[in-house]
Order: C-alpha cells, then sequence, then structure tokens
C-alpha cells in the first residue's frame, strides 16, 4: 500500500527511511541532515566507510538512534533542465532503494521527496516519478510511505494517487 503522509521522516516508526544523500555520504543539510542529526554521530561514522553512492544507486545503513530499524543512502540527480536523464536517475533512486530493501527483509519503507530540495527537482514532476516507480515495487511491501514536508507538498501526491493528477 502507498501512503502519503506530512511531517519530519525522523519520527517515523518503520523498518527504514530512506535518505536523499549526496555521493560523498557525508552529512549535508535538508532531509539529510535532519536524518543524521536523528540517528546520532554513528551514522556518518559508519556512512564514511561506505565508499560514496552513486546518482541513482542505494546503499543501507543501520538507523543508530532513529524508530527505523535501518536508513538507505540514496544520491538524487541534481536537475538540470530535464535533459540530463534527471527522470531516469530519479526513477531509478526509488527503483534501487526497493530493491534494496526487499533483499533486506524490510517491509515498510519511507521516502522523502528526492532531489526536490536543494537539488530543484520540480515538484510535480518529481511526485509523478516517485509515485510510478512506487506502484511497480508496491507488491514487495506492507508499507510504502511518501513522507512529504508541508501540506502542500503531499497534496500533489494525493492528486496523482486519485488519478486527479495534473
Ligand atoms: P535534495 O538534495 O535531494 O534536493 P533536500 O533535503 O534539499 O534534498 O530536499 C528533499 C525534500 O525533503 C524536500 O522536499 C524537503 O522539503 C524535504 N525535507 C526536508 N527535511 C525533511 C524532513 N525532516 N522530513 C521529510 N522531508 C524533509
Amino acid at each position: 500500500m502507498i501512503e502519503v503522509v506530512v511531517g519530519d521522516i525522523t519520527e517515523l516508526a518503520v523498518d527504514a527511511i530512506v535518505n536523499a544523500a549526496n555521493a560523498s555520504l557525508m552529512p549535508g543539510g535538508g532531509v539529510d541532515g535532519a536524518i543524521h542529526r536523528a540517528a546520532g554521530l554513528e551514522l556518518a561514522q559508519y556512512t564514511a566507510t561506505l565508499g560514496g553512492c552513486e546518482t541513482g544507486e542505494a546503499k543501507i545503513a543501520p538507523g543508530f538512534n532513529l524508530k527505523a530499524r535501518h536508513v538507505l543512502l540514496t544520491v538524487g540527480p541534481i536537475w538540470r533542465g530535464g535533459e540530463e536523464k534527471e527522470e531516469a536517475l530519479l526513477a531509478s533512486c526509488y527503483d534501487s532503494c526497493c530493491r534494496l530493501a526487499k533483499q533486506e527483509g524490510i517491509r515498510s519503507l519511507a521516502f522523502p521527496a528526492i532531489s526536490t530540495g536543494v537539488y530543484g527537482y520540480p515538484k510535480v514532476e518529481a511526485a509523478r516519478v516517485a509515485l510510478e516507480a512506487l506502484r511497480r515495487h508496491e507488491a514487495d511491501f506492507d508499507r510504502l510511505v511518501c513522507c512529504c514536508f508541508s501540506e502542500q507538498d503531499a497534496e500533489l501526491y494525493r492528486k496523482r494517487l486519485s488519478g486527479t493528477g495534473v
């Protein structure tokens, strides 16, 4: 089942939350900073050993102080106008996380709106790509949660889920 919630992803009690990380996997701003603050310093110590992450791929770490048992780290594309494979790379983030989560026996997984902050991906388009990708994996999970940071963002997801999105 795909769910849309509004709130801080670090507070969710799911098997795993996804971090919109950067290629170095070292703590940055936005949702990444929030996840590192909530998980504790051990998360950065752990991610420093992972050898970074390519755009569109995913890695896994323990959740440390989070309610979630695991953090999946993925690196979204930086929006450069849409001609630089941004859509395929963003879809790949969702696909890679779902595949890795399934391998690890994760049954509930929460995503932020990857790339829609400082990476500048247009939000309506990003919601469409996210939901198209998540629908492909829905059957492998009990819960796939789209964690939006504002009511406005959540509305984009809800409209598209109910088939009235543009
Ligand atoms: P990116 O670099 O991939 O664009 P950002 O962290 O800048 O990542 O933003 C990604 C999305 O995460 C944005 O839509 C932002 O509003 C949202 N966000 C920021 N903090 C949180 C949080 N604590 N929980 C859920 N979503 C968040």
